[in-house]
Protein backbone atom coordinates (compact mmCIF):
# COMPACT_ATOMS: atom_id res chain seq x y z
CA UNK A 1 0.00 0.00 0.00
CA UNK A 2 1.69 3.42 -0.77
CA UNK A 3 2.06 5.51 2.47
CA UNK A 4 3.82 7.90 3.67
CA UNK A 5 6.19 6.78 6.05
CA UNK A 6 5.02 8.38 9.60
CA UNK A 7 9.33 10.65 9.48
CA UNK A 8 8.70 11.44 5.84
CA UNK A 9 4.99 13.05 6.92
CA UNK A 10 7.01 14.49 9.79
CA UNK A 11 9.33 15.86 7.62
CA UNK A 12 6.69 17.30 4.85
CA UNK A 13 4.73 18.67 8.05
CA UNK A 14 8.29 20.61 9.60
CA UNK A 15 8.49 21.95 5.68
CA UNK A 16 4.85 23.18 6.22
CA UNK A 17 2.71 20.77 4.00
CA UNK A 18 0.00 19.47 5.28
CA UNK A 19 -0.81 15.67 4.62
CA UNK A 20 -4.03 14.79 3.11
CA UNK A 21 -4.71 10.67 3.30
CA UNK A 22 -1.80 8.10 2.83
CA UNK A 23 0.42 9.72 0.16
CA UNK A 24 -0.96 13.49 -1.25
CA UNK A 25 -0.06 16.82 0.23
CA UNK A 26 -0.74 20.78 0.31
CA UNK A 27 0.83 23.49 0.91
CA UNK A 28 -0.50 27.61 1.02
CA UNK A 29 1.74 28.83 -2.44
CA UNK A 30 3.66 32.41 -1.26
CA UNK A 31 1.47 33.88 -4.15
CA UNK A 32 -1.60 32.85 -2.87
CA UNK A 33 -0.73 34.86 1.15
CA UNK A 34 1.02 37.56 -0.84
CA UNK A 35 -2.79 37.60 -3.01
CA UNK A 36 -4.56 38.06 0.07
CA UNK A 37 -2.85 40.89 1.17
CA UNK A 38 -3.34 42.79 -1.92
CA UNK A 39 0.41 42.68 -3.45
CA UNK A 40 1.06 41.01 -6.74
CA UNK A 41 -0.19 37.41 -7.01
CA UNK A 42 1.32 34.54 -9.09
CA UNK A 43 2.65 35.09 -12.92
CA UNK A 44 -0.21 32.62 -13.93
CA UNK A 45 -2.58 35.50 -13.12
CA UNK A 46 -0.57 37.87 -15.79
CA UNK A 47 -0.79 34.63 -18.06
CA UNK A 48 -3.43 32.98 -18.12
CA UNK A 49 -5.75 34.44 -15.15
CA UNK A 50 -5.04 32.00 -12.45
CA UNK A 51 -6.91 33.46 -9.40
CA UNK A 52 -3.99 32.89 -6.98
CA UNK A 53 -6.23 33.65 -3.36
CA UNK A 54 -8.28 31.07 -5.28
CA UNK A 55 -5.13 28.11 -6.15
CA UNK A 56 -5.29 24.97 -4.39
CA UNK A 57 -1.05 23.93 -4.57
CA UNK A 58 -1.05 20.10 -4.03
CA UNK A 59 0.10 16.85 -5.14
CA UNK A 60 -0.70 13.30 -4.65
CA UNK A 61 2.78 11.55 -5.08
CA UNK A 62 4.08 13.50 -1.93
CA UNK A 63 7.29 11.36 -1.46
CA UNK A 64 7.59 9.65 -4.61
CA UNK A 65 9.39 10.65 -8.42
CA UNK A 66 11.74 9.24 -10.70
CA UNK A 67 14.28 12.07 -10.88
CA UNK A 68 16.59 13.33 -8.87
CA UNK A 69 16.07 16.90 -10.62
CA UNK A 70 19.47 18.94 -9.59
CA UNK A 71 17.31 22.25 -9.88
CA UNK A 72 14.33 20.51 -7.85
CA UNK A 73 13.73 22.57 -4.56
CA UNK A 74 12.61 19.64 -2.46
CA UNK A 75 14.62 17.51 -0.64
CA UNK A 76 14.37 14.70 -3.32
CA UNK A 77 17.36 12.48 -2.16
CA UNK A 78 14.94 12.16 0.75
CA UNK A 79 11.67 11.12 -0.96
CA UNK A 80 10.30 7.10 -0.18
CA UNK A 81 10.20 6.03 -3.61
CA UNK A 82 9.54 6.13 -7.52
CA UNK A 83 6.49 3.95 -7.79
CA UNK A 84 3.16 4.16 -6.57
CA UNK A 85 1.83 0.75 -6.49
CA UNK A 86 -2.67 0.89 -7.23
CA UNK A 87 -3.78 0.63 -3.43
CA UNK A 88 -4.05 4.59 -3.09
CA UNK A 89 -6.61 7.14 -2.08
CA UNK A 90 -9.85 7.71 -3.93
CA UNK A 91 -9.77 10.93 -5.88
CA UNK A 92 -12.78 12.34 -4.15
CA UNK A 93 -11.09 12.19 -1.06
CA UNK A 94 -7.86 13.77 -2.06
CA UNK A 95 -9.85 17.21 -3.66
CA UNK A 96 -11.73 17.44 -0.63
CA UNK A 97 -8.78 16.38 1.73
CA UNK A 98 -6.68 19.46 -0.33
CA UNK A 99 -9.30 21.49 -0.04
CA UNK A 100 -9.84 21.22 3.75
CA UNK A 101 -5.79 21.21 4.22
CA UNK A 102 -5.86 24.81 2.00
CA UNK A 103 -8.86 26.36 4.28
CA UNK A 104 -7.50 25.26 7.59
CA UNK A 105 -4.05 26.44 6.72
CA UNK A 106 -5.74 29.27 5.46
CA UNK A 107 -7.78 29.99 9.18
CA UNK A 108 -4.93 32.17 10.62
CA UNK A 109 -5.19 34.96 7.83
CA UNK A 110 -8.75 35.99 9.84
CA UNK A 111 -6.78 37.64 12.06
CA UNK A 112 -4.71 39.66 10.26
CA UNK A 113 -5.50 43.52 9.84
CA UNK A 114 -3.96 43.79 6.30
CA UNK A 115 -5.42 40.74 4.48
CA UNK A 116 -8.47 41.97 2.16
CA UNK A 117 -11.78 40.53 3.52
CA UNK A 118 -13.48 40.28 -0.03
CA UNK A 119 -10.12 37.93 -1.16
CA UNK A 120 -9.71 36.18 1.99
CA UNK A 121 -14.12 35.51 1.53
CA UNK A 122 -13.41 34.56 -1.58
CA UNK A 123 -10.27 31.75 -1.20
CA UNK A 124 -13.21 29.91 0.72
CA UNK A 125 -14.09 29.06 -2.54
CA UNK A 126 -10.90 27.37 -4.47
CA UNK A 127 -11.33 27.65 -8.44
CA UNK A 128 -7.99 25.75 -9.33
CA UNK A 129 -5.65 23.22 -8.84
CA UNK A 130 -2.18 23.30 -9.65
CA UNK A 131 -1.25 19.36 -9.16
CA UNK A 132 2.94 20.42 -9.15
CA UNK A 133 3.78 20.85 -5.51
CA UNK A 134 6.05 18.03 -5.02
CA UNK A 135 6.57 14.87 -6.82
CA UNK A 136 5.82 13.07 -9.72
CA UNK A 137 1.84 12.89 -9.90
CA UNK A 138 1.53 10.80 -13.02
CA UNK A 139 2.55 8.07 -10.85
CA UNK A 140 -1.07 8.28 -9.09
CA UNK A 141 -3.07 5.70 -10.71
CA UNK A 142 -6.17 7.61 -10.49
CA UNK A 143 -5.67 10.65 -11.88
CA UNK A 144 -8.25 10.94 -14.42
CA UNK A 145 -10.61 10.48 -11.60
CA UNK A 146 -8.81 13.46 -9.71
CA UNK A 147 -9.21 15.71 -13.28
CA UNK A 148 -12.51 14.60 -13.81
CA UNK A 149 -13.51 15.87 -10.32
CA UNK A 150 -12.11 18.84 -10.20
CA UNK A 151 -13.76 19.32 -13.16
CA UNK A 152 -17.37 18.20 -12.90
CA UNK A 153 -16.84 20.77 -9.38
CA UNK A 154 -15.89 23.66 -11.97
CA UNK A 155 -12.50 23.90 -10.92
CA UNK A 156 -9.34 24.49 -13.24
CA UNK A 157 -6.23 22.05 -13.33
CA UNK A 158 -3.01 22.81 -14.29
CA UNK A 159 -1.04 19.18 -13.94
CA UNK A 160 2.69 19.21 -13.97
CA UNK A 161 5.19 16.23 -15.09
CA UNK A 162 8.63 15.76 -16.40
CA UNK A 163 7.40 13.54 -19.35
CA UNK A 164 8.20 9.96 -18.66
CA UNK A 165 4.69 8.60 -18.39
CA UNK A 166 3.58 8.94 -22.13
CA UNK A 167 0.96 5.99 -20.64
CA UNK A 168 -0.42 8.00 -17.82
CA UNK A 169 -1.08 10.83 -20.31
CA UNK A 170 -2.57 8.60 -22.89
CA UNK A 171 -4.87 7.38 -20.25
CA UNK A 172 -6.14 10.49 -19.53
CA UNK A 173 -7.00 11.36 -22.62
CA UNK A 174 -9.03 8.03 -23.69
CA UNK A 175 -10.85 8.41 -20.05
CA UNK A 176 -11.44 11.95 -21.75
CA UNK A 177 -10.04 13.73 -18.50
CA UNK A 178 -7.02 15.77 -19.94
CA UNK A 179 -6.38 18.90 -17.45
CA UNK A 180 -6.87 22.36 -18.50
CA UNK A 181 -3.11 22.63 -18.93
CA UNK A 182 -0.23 20.56 -19.19
CA UNK A 183 2.91 20.96 -18.52
CA UNK A 184 5.61 18.82 -19.70
CA UNK A 185 9.03 19.99 -17.80
CA UNK A 186 11.92 20.34 -19.32
CA UNK A 187 15.58 20.74 -18.56
CA UNK A 188 17.61 19.56 -21.33
CA UNK A 189 16.94 18.59 -25.22
CA UNK A 190 19.02 15.25 -25.54
CA UNK A 191 19.79 12.56 -23.68
CA UNK A 192 23.02 13.25 -22.19
CA UNK A 193 22.02 16.48 -20.54
CA UNK A 194 18.82 14.84 -19.59
CA UNK A 195 20.96 12.31 -17.86
CA UNK A 196 23.14 15.18 -16.40
CA UNK A 197 20.60 17.79 -15.03
CA UNK A 198 17.40 15.55 -14.70
CA UNK A 199 19.07 12.54 -12.88
CA UNK A 200 16.43 10.21 -14.15
CA UNK A 201 16.15 6.72 -12.57
CA UNK A 202 14.71 5.24 -14.79
CA UNK A 203 17.08 3.36 -17.84
CA UNK A 204 14.60 4.51 -20.80
CA UNK A 205 14.05 7.27 -19.47
CA UNK A 206 14.73 9.70 -22.42
CA UNK A 207 13.03 7.64 -25.11
CA UNK A 208 10.16 8.12 -22.67
CA UNK A 209 10.16 11.62 -22.82
CA UNK A 210 10.75 11.38 -26.81
CA UNK A 211 7.25 9.27 -26.90
CA UNK A 212 5.88 12.06 -24.51
CA UNK A 213 6.46 14.57 -27.29
CA UNK A 214 5.37 12.48 -30.25
CA UNK A 215 1.66 11.64 -28.20
CA UNK A 216 1.06 15.94 -27.46
CA UNK A 217 0.13 16.66 -30.11
CA UNK A 218 -2.90 14.03 -30.15
CA UNK A 219 -3.74 15.54 -26.33
CA UNK A 220 -6.82 18.56 -26.76
CA UNK A 221 -5.67 20.58 -23.88
CA UNK A 222 -3.57 23.88 -23.35
CA UNK A 223 -0.11 22.52 -24.02
CA UNK A 224 3.02 24.08 -22.07
CA UNK A 225 6.65 23.20 -22.23
CA UNK A 226 8.22 24.75 -19.02
CA UNK A 227 11.96 25.08 -19.43
CA UNK A 228 14.21 25.46 -16.18
CA UNK A 229 17.26 27.39 -17.36
CA UNK A 230 20.54 27.14 -15.14
CA UNK A 231 23.38 29.56 -16.11
CA UNK A 232 26.63 27.63 -17.82
CA UNK A 233 24.57 24.32 -17.39
CA UNK A 234 21.67 24.51 -20.38
CA UNK A 235 21.28 28.32 -21.22
CA UNK A 236 23.78 27.25 -24.27
CA UNK A 237 23.02 28.65 -27.91
CA UNK A 238 24.00 25.54 -29.12
CA UNK A 239 20.84 23.73 -27.22
CA UNK A 240 18.41 26.08 -29.17
CA UNK A 241 17.88 24.40 -32.02
CA UNK A 242 17.38 21.12 -30.07
CA UNK A 243 14.65 22.93 -27.54
CA UNK A 244 13.00 23.81 -31.32
CA UNK A 245 12.75 20.53 -32.85
CA UNK A 246 11.38 19.09 -29.66
CA UNK A 247 8.76 21.79 -28.84
CA UNK A 248 7.93 21.88 -32.78
CA UNK A 249 7.44 17.81 -32.16
CA UNK A 250 4.87 18.66 -29.56
CA UNK A 251 2.95 20.76 -30.78
CA UNK A 252 3.08 23.29 -28.13
CA UNK A 253 0.87 25.95 -27.06
CA UNK A 254 2.71 28.09 -24.76
CA UNK A 255 6.81 28.03 -23.50
CA UNK A 256 7.84 29.17 -20.03
CA UNK A 257 11.48 30.07 -19.96
CA UNK A 258 12.51 30.77 -16.66
CA UNK A 259 15.51 30.80 -14.19
CA UNK A 260 16.38 28.20 -11.98
CA UNK A 261 15.87 29.58 -8.25
CA UNK A 262 18.68 28.96 -5.60
CA UNK A 263 16.17 27.48 -2.49
CA UNK A 264 15.18 24.69 -0.31
CA UNK A 265 17.46 21.38 -1.71
CA UNK A 266 18.51 22.97 -4.71
CA UNK A 267 21.25 24.96 -2.56
CA UNK A 268 22.75 21.69 -1.65
CA UNK A 269 23.25 20.94 -5.62
CA UNK A 270 23.87 23.94 -7.10
CA UNK A 271 25.40 26.85 -7.35
CA UNK A 272 23.27 31.05 -6.33
CA UNK A 273 25.65 31.68 -9.79
CA UNK A 274 23.58 29.28 -11.13
CA UNK A 275 20.65 31.69 -11.23
CA UNK A 276 19.91 34.10 -14.38
CA UNK A 277 18.70 37.21 -14.26
CA UNK A 278 15.69 38.66 -15.85
CA UNK A 279 17.54 40.47 -18.40
CA UNK A 280 19.31 37.17 -19.49
CA UNK A 281 15.98 35.19 -19.23
CA UNK A 282 14.55 37.09 -21.75
CA UNK A 283 17.47 36.99 -24.41
CA UNK A 284 17.48 33.62 -24.32
CA UNK A 285 13.90 33.64 -24.97
CA UNK A 286 13.77 36.34 -27.95
CA UNK A 287 16.45 33.68 -29.39
CA UNK A 288 14.33 30.33 -28.75
CA UNK A 289 11.35 32.55 -29.92
CA UNK A 290 13.15 33.46 -33.58
CA UNK A 291 14.26 29.83 -34.03
CA UNK A 292 10.54 28.71 -33.82
CA UNK A 293 9.74 32.31 -35.76
CA UNK A 294 7.14 32.98 -32.58
CA UNK A 295 7.51 36.03 -30.33
CA UNK A 296 7.86 36.69 -26.73
CA UNK A 297 4.49 37.52 -25.78
CA UNK A 298 4.68 38.40 -22.40
CA UNK A 299 7.19 38.40 -19.37
CA UNK A 300 7.11 38.89 -15.70
CA UNK A 301 10.58 40.22 -13.98
CA UNK A 302 10.34 39.50 -10.38
CA UNK A 303 9.44 35.62 -11.29
CA UNK A 304 12.61 35.84 -14.08
CA UNK A 305 10.22 33.89 -16.52
CA UNK A 306 8.85 35.30 -20.14
CA UNK A 307 6.53 33.47 -22.57
CA UNK A 308 6.40 32.82 -25.97
CA UNK A 309 4.28 31.67 -28.61
CA UNK A 310 3.52 31.75 -32.40
CA UNK A 311 0.88 34.67 -31.65
CA UNK A 312 -0.89 36.26 -28.57
CA UNK A 313 -4.08 33.71 -28.81
CA UNK A 314 -7.08 35.44 -27.63
CA UNK A 315 -8.41 32.76 -25.11
CA UNK A 316 -4.40 32.72 -23.50
CA UNK A 317 -5.93 34.54 -20.30
CA UNK A 318 -9.08 32.44 -19.18
CA UNK A 319 -12.54 34.23 -18.32
CA UNK A 320 -13.06 31.98 -14.63
CA UNK A 321 -15.20 34.26 -12.90
CA UNK A 322 -17.81 33.95 -15.82
CA UNK A 323 -16.94 31.18 -17.91
CA UNK A 324 -17.68 27.24 -17.07
CA UNK A 325 -14.67 25.45 -17.03
CA UNK A 326 -15.73 22.94 -20.04
CA UNK A 327 -16.52 26.08 -22.14
CA UNK A 328 -12.91 27.48 -21.50
CA UNK A 329 -11.43 24.69 -22.01
CA UNK A 330 -12.77 24.09 -25.39
CA UNK A 331 -11.70 27.82 -26.25
CA UNK A 332 -8.30 27.16 -27.93
CA UNK A 333 -9.49 23.96 -30.22
CA UNK A 334 -13.26 25.96 -31.12
S1 LIG B 1 10.63 15.81 -11.30
FE1 LIG B 1 9.97 17.45 -9.93
S2 LIG B 1 9.77 16.49 -7.90
FE2 LIG B 1 10.94 15.06 -9.20
S3 LIG B 1 13.06 15.58 -8.73
FE3 LIG B 1 12.49 16.77 -10.56
S4 LIG B 1 11.76 18.77 -9.81
FE4 LIG B 1 11.83 17.33 -8.04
Amino acid sequence: MTELKTEEAKRLENAGYEIVGKHSAVEVCHYTKSSLLGKSGCYKKKFYGIQSHQCVQMTPAASWCDQKCKHCWRANEKFQGMTMDNETDEPEEIIEGSIKGQLRKLTGFGGNPNVLKDKLEEAQHPKHFAISLTGEPTLYNKMSGLISGLRNKNMSSFLVTHGQHPEALEKLRDENSLPTQLYISMEAPNKDLHKKLDVPLLKDAWERVERTFELLPTLKCRRIVRITLMKNLNDLDELIPQFAKLIKKGDIHFIEVKSYMHIGGARKRLDFENMLNHDEIKIYSEKLAKELGWKVINEAPSSRVCLIAKEDYKWRVMPFASKDIKEIEKAPFA
